[in-house]
């Protein structure tokens, strides 16, 4: 059985009564006359043992800590606090997306049932393929946003994973009535949160036993780290996953939490920047000749925007096309684009876009879906770089 952290951080900066934005700024800072403002990067393996030197008798000693893969630093401390109050339970931050999801999932005993979206992120959904080959998992995966359905499969399960909005294909779900059912099954609830950031979707407060993040995408919003972080208010379910990093050993760099709780800080803005435009963006496509479909939750017309309104604060900034013409037509057009970057990330403040069917793994993605990320660049340049690169003829 495993035993909670000893030193439990509790949050340095009171949140309650305090909105979103303002969490983001203030939350995870050290307190006290002569701190500095931001918690510094502490680059420490090993911390002088308050123990040996006996009670009392060390400045940091309620600190208490002695290894930083056993007890964390402070530095990731202040980015699971600042996450954690965003979300209202507890963070733990990891070396990558894949790191935490990988956490959740190493915990899954032999022979479970897991049920799973068809649209879901393809490496989480590599690694429920490898447990049924490994582990005899039982995943059943479901339309993201056919409730009914998850309904019908939830009791008996024993995990449940939602994306949502998913990657790539923005469908939403019904976040709280799958995790109320999920816990009316007992069964563990997962919500990966990476597309909605913990501005614009609490999965706890949703019902959900974890949420999930790759810090890499929006938290860190420059593109330039990598992290992830997983949130929960469930002791025992917050125990396994401290107790998963600290044997799995996938810890996030010191550089990397500073960063990504630096970029935290600016989520707000960002958000509010790039979901605005993305909003316009895909009013605009969705009148353009060349493009046959707009996926983007805040459009009237998507068939989760009823579902939007009521789980997430906001659309967000992903979105996806598809063009009219072949695979290779859409990616001729792609690489006519001059002020939006070619790439397969996203969150970062530079708008990016992906043809996602030429991933592997993706055979379910229509082949000229284009993923956009939309980043904090003037609207009227992406959308002067989207009509030059549709435009003209294509193969
Ligand atoms: C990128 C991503 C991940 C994986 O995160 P890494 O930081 O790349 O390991 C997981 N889920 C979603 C939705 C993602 O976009």
């Amino acid at each position: 059985m495993v035993t909670p952290m000893a030193h439990e951080p509790g949050p340095r900066t009171p949140s309650t009564g305090l909105r979103p934005e303002t969490i983001a700024v203030k939350a995870g800072r050290p307190s006290g006359g002569g701190q500095p403002l931001n918690v510094p990067i502490v680059a420490a393996s090993t911390f002088t043992s308050a123990r040996a030197l006996g009670a009392g008798r060390h400045p940091d000693e309620e600190d208490g800590r002695e290894y930083a893969r056993d007890d964390g630093t402070q530095t990731w401390q202040a980015l699971e606090e600042a996450v954690g109050a965003l979300e209202g339970g507890i963070g733990v931050a990891f070396s990558s997306g894949m790191a935490a999801i990988s956490a959740i999932l190493d915990s899954v005993p032999t022979g479970a049932r897991i049920v799973a979206p068809d649209d879901l992120y393809q490496g989480a959904a590599r690694v429920l393929a490898e447990g049924v080959d490994r582990l005899g998992w039982q995943v059943k995966r479901l339309p993201t946003d056919a409730t009914a359905q998850w309904l019908d499969h939830v009791p008996g399960a024993d995990l449940i994973w939602l994306e949502s909005p998913s990657n790539p294909l923005l469908e939403v779900a019904d976040v709280p009535t799958i995790c109320a059912a999920a816990s009316a099954a007992g069964a563990v609830s997962v919500v990966d949160n990476t597309f909605a950031t913990p501005l614009l979707q609490q999965p706890l407060a949703l019902g959900a036993t974890f949420s999930v993040h790759s810090a890499t995408k929006f938290i860190g919003g420059h593109s330039d780290l990598m992290a992830g972080i997983v949130v929960t208010n469930d002791s025992r379910a917050l125990a396994a996953v401290h107790e998963r990093r600290l044997l799995g050993g996938a810890v996030p760099g010191a550089l990397e939490a500073f960063l990504a709780l630096r970029g935290l800080r600016t989520l707000p803005v960002r958000l509010e920047r790039g979901q605005q435009t993305a909003l316009e963006l895909a009013q605009r496509l969705q009148a353009h000749r060349s493009v046959t479909r707009v996926r983007y939750p805040g459009l009237v017309d998507h068939p989760g925007h009823e579902l939007a309104l009521a789980t997430l604060a906001g659309p967000g900034s992903m979105l996806s096309f598809e063009l009219t013409g072949s695979a290779t037509g859409t990616d001729v057009r792609l690489s006519r684009l001059k002020v939006i970057t070619p790439a397969t990330s996203l969150g970062g403040v530079e708008t990016t876009i992906e043809r996602r069917a030429k991933l592997a793994g993706q055979e379910h993605i229509p082949e000229t879906l284009c993923r956009m990320s939309v980043g904090c660049e003037h609207v009227e340049d992406l959308w002067a770089d989207i009509e030059q690169a549709l435009g003209g003829s294509v193969a």
